[in-house]
């Protein structure tokens, strides 16, 4: 959604400068349309029957979340906090499923009183422990295994969970074994089989290796009498944060996955990032700029305690100036005013010389961006903004100085 109306850069049709002459920065930006877009690319590949549970760890922001549920999405949590916060929304519960190797019983029994549509089981004492929390509760638990399928998946180690030696899911050889203990507890329901290999992945190759181990776990359960309601493909398609780079669309992933499965299954996707990376930006603004050894710094206002992925992963982001400029380009690294020498926004890029208070964008930051963030260095959270049309609205106010103090004595 971004585009240049003459000299200045816009998202849809909101000029940057004048957002950031609105609500300072460095702000997030996300445009409204492209949420919904990169939302109905998985809806219309799939039946009625189907979920598309968004990854809400990529971007919990309450009006975005909103935004999602009122579409008809369902949410993929992993922390009772973020089901509290799609309840919060009025995501449908029937709609929610919740992974993560740590549950504790507190977050457990709101999930059960909740009713939401499904745990992902990652090992077989938390089974245990849901069989017990649910049994006291009077409420039965609907349960899916998430099984790691021991695919690498080519992608950072720190998001890779498909993997051989991570702690996620229960191991593929032991899934039969898991289901057939599930099936002897008195309180959990065999409802579903899950499975999430990683994130940023570009190759459905990857995902469809995945897909027949699952299947094949599928088979062998029927074979002893086990039928499983839902599939739950996991999430990890990857996007286009570099110009080189390719990714499969959503109807690519999903038909190879139909493939392998057929299609008469119900199925849920958990994307998270390939909903929210591309509809999301961070703006910041060139506080100096210096010259030091031979390299030019551009030192913005954003840092990484606001946007972590580079320092995190390695993770490259595209920045683009807010005005065309025909200036000289030199190699600028970006870097943010933290006292980390890890601080870094993007090295080595070609770019125009800035002038003190001029603007860059930063591309493919709604996910991840905002929702790891911290106030590191005592920074506070940023503001964060959506675009609708020729509209903005503030979706979360700059946090104060006086915020930073709010639960210490
Ligand atoms: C993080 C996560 C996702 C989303 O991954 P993306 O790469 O953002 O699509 C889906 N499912 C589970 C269980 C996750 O932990």
């Amino acid at each position: 959604m971004l585009n240049f109306k003459n000299k200045d850069l816009c998202i849809e049709q909101v000029k940057l400068s004048d957002i950031a002459r609105e609500y300072g920065t460095s702000t997030y930006i996300y445009s409204k349309k492209q949420f919904i877009n990169n939302f109905e690319n998985y809806k219309k590949v799939l039946g009625a029957k189907d979920i598309v549970c968004f990854a809400c760890k990529a971007n919990s922001n309450r009006t975005i979340l909103k935004l999602l549920a009122d579409i008809g999405a369902g949410a993929d949590t992993t922390s009772g906090g973020e089901i509290y916060r799609c309840l919060k929304v009025n995501f449908n519960p029937s709609k929610i499923v919740y992974a993560g190797v740590g549950k504790t019983s507190e977050e457990i029994e709101y999930a059960l009183k909740n009713k939401i549509l499904m745990f992902n089981v990652e090992s077989l004492e938390e089974l245990d422990a849901i069989d017990k929390i649910a049994g006291r509760v009077k409420i039965k638990a609907k349960i899916a295994f998430r099984i790691n399928p021991h695919v690498d998946p080519d992608t950072h180690s720190y998001i890779a969970t498909g993997k051989k030696g991570t702690k996620f899911g229960i191991p593929y050889e032991d899934a039969v074994m898991a289901y057939l203990i599930a099936k002897k507890k008195k309180n959990v329901v065999v409802f579903g089989i899950h499975s999430h290999i990683g994130s940023q992945i570009l190759d459905i190759g990857l995902f469809k290796i995945a897909a027949k181990k699952i299947k094949k776990i599928v088979d062998d359960l029927e074979k002893n009498g086990i039928g499983l309601e839902y599939i739950n493909c996991g999430g990890g398609l990857g996007i286009e944060y570099t110009k080189d780079q390719k990714a499969p669309s959503p109807e690519q992933l999903i038909s190879e996955l139909f493939l392998v499965f057929g299609k008469d299954k119900k199925f849920i996707f958990e994307p998270g990032r390939s909903i929210a990376a591309n509809a999301g930006y961070l703006l910041a603004k060139v506080i100096y700029r210096k010259l030091s050894d031979k390299k030019n710094f551009l030192i913005t206002d954003a840092g990484m305690n606001d946007l972590m992925r580079p320092t995190l992963y390695g993770a490259y982001h595209e920045i683009i100036p807010i005005k065309k400029i025909n200036a000289k380009k030199v190699k600028t690294d970006v870097v943010g005013p933290i006292c980390e020498s890890g601080d870094f926004i993007g090295r080595d890029r070609m770019l125009p010389v800035l002038a003190q208070g001029e603007y860059v964008l930063i591309t493919c930051a709604g996910a991840y961006g905002a929702a790891m963030s911290s106030e590191y260095n005592s920074r506070p959270l940023l503001a964060e903004v959506l675009v609708d049309g020729r509209k903005t609205a503030l979706i979360r106010k700059r946090a104060k100085w006086e915020d930073l103090l709010l639960n210490e004595e």
